[in-house]
């Protein structure tokens, strides 16, 4: 068996493809390659592998053996034909973006991100690249057509979303982003392969921050994107120079000629990673790679907790509102079982709790199996209250606009018996009660 057989199914996929044993020790979980270069075998090959016209390893910056077996898991997932890892997601994004926008351009976001997200995409990239952005309502297709310029370069989105659990029509963002010959990215680190591929709805590139269910432990960091080499760079060529016209910062070569469908992922690797530094470690792929031999079995335990926890919330006399896809009264829950693998929706959600700021802060310090942190996506159950904490700057208007109100505890259900998980919830929420009147 060939270890990128993409005949293979998603379970097999995520053990085998692109993990083979070593070839010269027969080790049969891949090595760390913990090296900064790579010796030349001669002059000639050197010149060679520097100019693109031989694959090789020169610098782990660009790439890394250990990294490269993540990047071909990655890409087997999700259906595409290479990826690109790098150190965070938030750093996934930004090499997204250089590698798509030049100066001056635009680009339609969803207005409902992660608020790092956000905060990059609306101050540091106007800031820095004069990037600008328009963010709309992800919950009419619509809002995106609406938006586009004749400067707009992509349409990116995060489905399901952090931390309301919004799931987007991909198929008609990805019509839109069709008839304008745009580029429709899509940041699915909640949904993971294993839930939803979003390039088999017309999604060209999809972000990861591997931080989280990918990796799945919270022990790495890490960021991918993984290219769906599904878009025509050549339609256009002033529209993405970068990859369609002659690279100045490349010998003037010209990607999608060189490499055709993989022009992107050589792009962000020989000249993104290179130029901007934020190339993944070994020891986090490593991590990353062992976790996701385990993906599909996760997934399926962190949703199917997920949807349990939800409908023990919604019947909580302490619970004024549950924000899960998983539920028939969200805003996504016709594309949850449309687009979600047996309707699963993975494991983040948003309540609110009665009695407000100070309940929501009872509740929080009391609870006893929770980790009260700011991640998501680990084995381990952990929640935050955003009020207090992510989006303590935030004015009431703006926390409510992001879907964090002074309510608002955020929850990531773990892989842990899920009636361990409830009876904690149970125990915090039957506290922060007795502590507010209001709640009762
Ligand atoms: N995308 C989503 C949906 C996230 O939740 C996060 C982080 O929480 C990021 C991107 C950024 O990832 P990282 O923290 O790995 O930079």
């Amino acid at each position: 068996m060939s270890e990128s057989d993409r005949t293979l199914n998603f379970d097999t996929l995520s053990i085998h493809a692109g993990c083979g044993s070593d070839p010269t020790t027969g080790a049969r979980t891949i090595p760390i390659h913990q090296t900064s270069a790579y010796s030349f075998p001669n002059i000639e090959d050197a010149a060679d592998i520097f100019h693109l016209r031989k694959a090789g390893y020169v610098y782990s910056r660009l790439t890394n053996p250990t990294v490269s077996a993540l990047e071909e898991k990655l890409a087997a997932l999700d259906g595409g034909v290479g990826a690109t890892c790098t150190s965070s997601g938030i750093s996934a994004q930004m090499l997204m973006f250089f590698t798509l926008l030049s100066h001056g351009d635009h680009f339609v976001a969803a207005s409902k991100l992660y608020g790092g997200t956000l905060a990059q995409l609306r101050y540091q990239f106007k800031r820095a690249f004069n990037w600008e952005g328009t963010f709309v309502d992800p919950t009419d297709p619509n809002n995106f057509k609406r938006a586009i310029t004749d400067k707009t370069k992509v349409i990116f989105v995060e489905s399901p979303t952090n931390p309301e659990n919004v799931i987007v029509d991909y198929e008609a963002i990805a019509k839109i982003a069709e008839e304008h010959n745009i580029v429709f990215a899509v940041d699915n680190t909640i949904g993971t392969p294993a839930l939803c591929r979003p390039l088999d709805y017309g999604a060209h590139l999809v972000s990861y921050s591997t931080t989280k269910y990918l990796s799945g432990h919270g022990n790495a960091m890490g960021g991918a994107i993984v290219d769906g080499g599904n878009f025509n760079w050549k339609k256009e060529p002033e529209k993405y120079p970068t990859l369609a016209m002659p690279e100045p910062a490349y010998d003037n070569a010209v990607f999608a000629d060189m490499f055709g469908e993989k022009a992107f992922c050589m792009h962000t690797h020989a000249v993104g990673l290179r130029d901007l530094g934020m190339n993944q470690q070994p020891l986090n792929a490593y991590l990353t790679v062992m976790g996701l031999e385990t993906l599909g079995l996760r997934m399926e335990k962190h949703s199917k907790n997920a949807q349990q926890v939800a409908e023990f919330l919604t019947n909580h006399a302490g619970v004024d509102w549950v924000s899960y896809a998983g539920l028939p009264s969200h805003v996504s829950y016709k594309n949850g079982q449309k687009y979600m693998k047996d309707g699963m929706c993975s494991a983040v959600m948003t309540f609110g709790i009665k009695g407000g700021y100070d309940a929501a802060v009872d509740m929080v310090n009391n609870v006893k199996l929770f980790s009260h942190l700011a991640n998501i996506g680990d084995t381990r159950s952990l929640l935050i209250h955003p009020a207090s904490t992510t989006h303590s700057q935030l004015t009431d208007e703006q926390k409510t606009a992001a879907g964090t109100r002074p309510e608002t505890i955020r929850l990531s259900i773990g892989i842990e018996d899920v009636r361990d998980i409830i009876a904690d919830l149970d125990q915090a929420l039957n506290y922060a009660m007795s502590q507010h009147k209001a709640c009762a």
